[in-house]
This record gives C-alpha cells, structure tokens and sequence, in this order.
C-alpha cells in the first residue's frame, strides 16, 4: 500500500490495536492486518483524522458510515479467513474493511449501492495501489459470475439472510451477516458443510445502517425495488 502518514498516525494505530487486543475482540492476525492499515485514509475529509483511531464509527457521506475498528476486528476474526481465500463483501463504503481483508492476503469481491461512494472508494483504492474488484450493484444479489465465494461477509444491517448469497457460497465456506429488522442487529455466522447443509451461530448484537433492498442506478433513472 502507497501512502504517507506521521509517526503520530502510527502511534495512534498501535494504540488502537493495542485497546482491541485487552478487549479481546479480534485474532492476532486480524491485529497485525488492522496494524498496518492507515484507517485515517478513508476518512473522507482529512481534517477528522485524529478521530481516526478512536472506537467510533464515522460518517463518509451518502448517509453512510466507516465501522468501528472493534466491529470491524470482530467480523475479520469471525470470517477465519486462510490466505490466498475469494471473498465477498457486501458493502464497500468506505473501504477500509476491504483494505484489512487485502491485508489478510484475500482475493477480495466488494459491492456498493451508492454510487457516490463506489466511485470515490475505486479512485482511493487506486491511489493506494490496492487492487480489490468492485462493483456497482445490489448486495442481495451477490456476485453470481465469481461464485462461489469461500467466504461472504456482509456489513450492513439486512433484514434477511439473502438467499443468492447463501447459493453463492462454496461448500465447507463461511458467511458472517448482521441480521435484524430494526436497528439492532445479531452478528450470524453461517457456515455451509461438505453436502451444502448450513449451521448457525449467533454472535452478540450490532448496529449497522441498513442494507438497503433498492437500486439506485445513481444516473437520474431513480430506484428500483427489489420485489
Ligand atoms: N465495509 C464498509 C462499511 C460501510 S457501511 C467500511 O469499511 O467502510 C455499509 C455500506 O453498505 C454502505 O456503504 C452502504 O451504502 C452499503 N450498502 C447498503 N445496502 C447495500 C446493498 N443492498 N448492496 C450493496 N451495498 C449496500
């Protein structure tokens, strides 16, 4: 990854990790890959930067927001995914999850609903010599011309678990979803076995922004439902 940063940013981020380490929230491999990527650098305005590297979620425009670095170390270490893995994330946002899971030498799929953000992400994903593929789509219906996905991580609230990704997944393959009607939502992690049957864990409660069941083509054509 190509950037620059002070040593006071650096300094900041081992602090971070080192809180996330005594919560006891993330892997040891998760820690190292949140070590080395600068969180500052998604933040759409660079005069936020010292809130970089506190617990907080952030707003990146579009109404949407960065995760918390604890939520975002928490669903990388439920994912328990082995380098060299394809996964799927649903929700590109700000791209810093997706700069983690590089990190984590995965072949990473992410999807973005908002325009806006899809094409501000791909610029910063370039200008960071990162090399994820992206896509300007509806999560709900997943990548099907990649499938399957050794790992599919979702990181907005759905109200389901939809049934594309479940189809999408390889057998013996992981999902991790925020699961929830409102605003409160219940970490699930799904796992498909050898003979396609799925298993479900229920991991703690979370609040997202929503996964939302429109498509905004973000050309004037409006939103399509869904259904
Ligand atoms: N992984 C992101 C989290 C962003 S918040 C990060 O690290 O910053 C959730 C994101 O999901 C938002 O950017 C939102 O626009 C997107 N989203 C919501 N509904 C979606 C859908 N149906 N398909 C794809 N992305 C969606």
């Amino acid at each position: 990854m190509k950037f620059t940063e002070t040593y006071r940013h650096k300094g900041l981020r081992r602090q971070m990790v080192e809180a996330l380490r005594e919560r006891k929230v993330a892997d040891e491999a998760t820690l190292s890959a949140m070590l080395e990527v600068p969180r500052h650098l998604f933040f759409p305005d660079q005069a936020f930067l010292e809130k970089a590297y506190e617990d907080i979620a952030f707003r990146i425009g579009a109404g949407q927001t960065i995760s918390h670095p604890s939520t975002v170390a928490y669903q990388t270490t439920l994912l328990q995914a082995k380098k060299g893995m394809k996964v799927l994330e649903i929700g590109t946002g700000s791209g810093y999850q997706c700069a983690v899971l590089l990190q984590l030498g995965l072949k990473v799929y992410s999807i973005e609903r908002q325009h806006e953000l899809f094409i501000r992400t791909r610029k910063l994903f370039e200008s960071l010599a990162l090399k994820p593929y992206t896509f300007f789509g509806d999560g709900y219906q997943g990548q099907p011309t990649f499938a399957p996905f050794d790992r599919i991580l979702v990181t907005a609230g759905a109200p389901i678990v939809p049934p594309a990704l479940l189809e999408q997944l390889v057998p013996g393959g992981r999902m991790v979803i925020p699961v929830g009607e409102l605003d409160v939502q219940e970490m699930l992690v799904i796992d498909k076995d050898a003979d396609g049957n799925l298993k479900q864990e229920i991991h703690g409660e979370f609040r997202f922004v929503p996964m939302l069941e429109e498509k905004n083509f973000g050309d004037g054509t409006g939103l399509i439902r869904r259904r």
